[in-house]
């Protein structure tokens, strides 16, 4: 078992900054503010839809479950019951750490990364949105992803043995450009996105760049594998990653030889802990 490090806080708002994110403009891009948008804070118009936005939030919206089709009051197509319904990973006797979990540990003996969080292994219902996600685009399953990452992270945070330590950086896994073109998104920006929503911070999306294309890795070793992904990821020489503790943020884990060629280079440039979060882990 490993020495905590970083107790969560069992209370609401469940997860905190280990320290507080000390360059101000981090802070700025996370802001929500309509002034920066409609001419600064002292315009009339800017102050009518703040007002407007801040009323809107507080509008109680009942809408019917597309599960059970209950009506509740939530703020997504799924109730807070049948999200509760569906099996995830249990914290509690591993530390907060799934790499705590001896069957899980065995698949990944080589791990770069420091810990390992996932919310459940590759099935349904998760798997089925992850598709529907990448594939079509629905924003649809975006939304039902969102509400089960965010009933996690409030799980997480009540396991008071948990070692997770709050992330200084949160950074995607980086797709090749021309996939991003082609797919119009990389899902594990979307994911980061609501990572960065629940800890009120940005996404760090410049931190390391896919520069070249993956090669299709079916029935290829794990040494070719590796030997494949090296090279593919490069750093951003701006940031001072130093002493940092890193969320690496992916979709799907299946060997993790792609988070561990990134930990291994952030580990280089003097990250002090990686924390690889994904949806799931496809065993
Ligand atoms: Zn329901």
């Amino acid at each position: 078992m490993k020495t905590s490090k970083s107790n969560l806080p069992d209370r609401e708002p469940a997860i905190v900054a280990q320290k507080p994110i000390n360059n101000p403009s981090r802070r700025e891009s996370s802001g929500n503010s309509l002034s920066r948008f409609t001419g600064g804070s002292n315009s009339t118009l800017a102050q009518f839809f703040e007002r407007a936005i801040n009323k809107l939030q507080h509008i109680q919206v009942t809408r019917r479950c597309v599960y059970c089709h209950q009506s509740h009051s939530g703020h997504t197509a799924i109730c807070e019951h049948c999200l509760s319904l569906i099996p995830q990973f249990d914290y509690h006797k591993v530390e907060g750490d799934l790499l705590n979990r001896p069957e899980i540990f065995k698949l990944f003996p080589r791990a770069k990364f420091d810990r390992l969080l996932a919310i459940t292994p590759h099935q349904y219902p998760l798997n089925l949105w992850l598709t529907q996600l990448k594939y079509t685009g629905s924003l649809t399953y975006l939304t039902h992803i969102n509400a089960l990452i965010t009933e996690h992270l409030k799980r997480l945070a009540k396991v008071s043995s948990s070692s997770v330590v709050a992330p200084d950086y949160l950074v995607p896994v980086p797709i090749f450009i021309k996939k991003w073109q082609r797919r119009g998104f990389n899902q594990s920006y979307l994911i980061a996105q609501q990572l960065a929503r629940y800890f009120d911070m940005p996404v760090d999306n410049d931190v390391i760049f896919r520069v070249k294309q993956n090669v299709a890795q079916v029935n290829q070793s794990g040494a070719q594998r590796r030997k494949n992904l090296r090279d593919n990821f490069e750093l951003n020489s701006d940031v001072d990653l130093r002493g940092q503790s890193i969320w690496l943020v992916d979709d799907v884990i299946t060997t993790g030889s792609t988070l561990n060629e990134i930990s291994r280079l952030l580990k280089a440039a003097g990250v002090k802990t990686i924390t690889a979060y994904a949806l799931t882990i496809s065993l």
